[in-house]
């Protein structure tokens, strides 16, 4: 008698749905009447705050910028914790999940990509896990680099028993120590484990739906303030996806990065190393290139008159944009070949980079508001005399 289909052969993987569901359910209905019934004490809001920052971190430090992307390097020591934690999250062992990731970023916006949002939000969201997929497209793929490190072996054998024992039971046995197992168990077992699916979940259907595309406004992938403030700084998603090796998602000094912020800080002690990071004349001349493309694509479409109002204003802007990234690549590399030579007097070389790279970095910013005033009128299909 069947009364679930359960084999797996649907559209639908239930075993996922049924877990899928009764995980937010759990979390916040059970945690909801737990919490009417039994009142809150402060070791619970702390358990779920310590028990998401670490899962999360496990997610964003270890399986996202250390194994997915190598955009640093660290000891063993924290491999393995970062794999501990990362499997809290139950998301998968590090291989699938990396395996999934490099493919979203090479074929992102393709029917490969295992979690494309040309198949819309839901399915970017959370239906791609639910749904079966052909055995092809759910193979491990992409990370022999990855399968020798001792953190990863190990958690192929036991991805399992880790993920509910830290994330479940410790929380159950401090629950007990306190004299509230189940109340633990609720909020940082259940509500923290569907906040962290959840948040995850968010950077590849709300990232990829709302937000700026300052670095690519060809991808899907958008940057988002909001979503970085629930997911440890990974919502700068469309400069992850234009510079994914980078260390940091949020590129800015300011932006929201708590993983940026760490994996930085722990670089100071030498337990984070070799730090990836685009330079910053890289960055401004993507900037300033991704306006250009924007404005060159709106002048295909726009009639004659407000192209060839505009055409040499641009031009001009381009040509003078053009000679800067020239000259400021070559400044950054006589200043690179000073520095290596010798450390006499390198202060002052710092100092003197510094300022010239402020200096570049004003002009191009001055072109960068021009082609952005430009872009403005074209749309509202304006002839500013002032810009012409
Ligand atoms: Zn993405
Ligand atoms: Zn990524």
């Amino acid at each position: 008698m069947k009364i679930f289909k359960l084999d797996n052969k649907g559209k639908y993987n239930w075993n996922m749905v049924i877990i899928l569901t009764l995980i937010p359910l759990i979390g916040v209905f059970g945690t909801a009447i737990y919490v009417y019934y039994n009142g809150v004490v402060w070791q619970e809001p702390l358990m779920l705050f310590v028990f998401w920052f670490l899962s999360g971190m496990g997610i964003t430090m270890g399986y996202h910028r250390l194994f997915a992307h190598k955009a640093y390097k660290t000891n063993v020591f924290v491999e393995w914790l970062l794999m501990i934690f990362g499997s809290m999250a139950l998301e998968n062992t590090i291989l699938k999940w990396c395996s999934d990731h490099r493919v979203h970023h090479t074929k992102a916006e393709t029917k490969e990509d295992p979690y494309s949002i040309t198949e819309g939000f839901w399915h970017a969201h959370i239906g791609w896990i639910v749904k079966n997929v052909p055995e092809e497209h759910s193979r491990v793929r992409g990370v022999k680099d990855l399968t020798n490190k001792s953190a990863i072996k190990f958690q192929n054998k036991y991805y399992f028993p880790i993920g509910i024992i830290v994330g479940f039971l410790i929380p159950l046995a401090i629950g007990f120590i306190y004299g509230r197992p189940i109340g633990a168990f609720l909020w940082a077992g259940f509500l923290r484990l569907a906040i962290v699916h959840h948040a995850t979940f968010f950077i590849n259907s709300m990232c990829h739906y709302i937000g700026r595309r300052t670095y690519d406004f060809k991808s899907t992938a958008r940057d988002s303030w909001f979503v970085s403030w629930f997911t440890f700084g990974e919502g700068y998603h469309n400069y992850h996806h234009k510079f994914q090796w980078d260390y940091r998602n949020g590129v800015k000094w300011f932006a929201y990065d708590p993983s940026k912020w760490i994996i930085k800080g722990l670089s100071f002690f030498g337990i984070t190393y070799d730090l990836k990071k685009v330079n910053e004349h890289v960055i401004v001349q993507n900037r300033v290139n991704n306006i250009k493309t924007q404005l060159s694509e709106m002048f295909n479409k726009s009639g004659d008159g407000i192209r060839n109002y505009y055409k040499n204003k641009v031009e001009k802007l381009h040509v003078k944009s053009e000679n800067l990234f020239v000259l400021w690549s070559e400044m950054e590399q006589k200043y690179a070949e000073q520095l290596s030579k010798g450390k006499l007097k390198n202060k002052e070389i710092v100092r003197n980079l510094i300022s010239e790279r402020k200096r570049y970095k004003e002009q191009l910013n001055s072109i960068k508001h021009d082609l952005q005033m430009i872009m403005s009128n074209v749309q509202k299909k304006r002839m500013h005399p002032n810009l012409a």
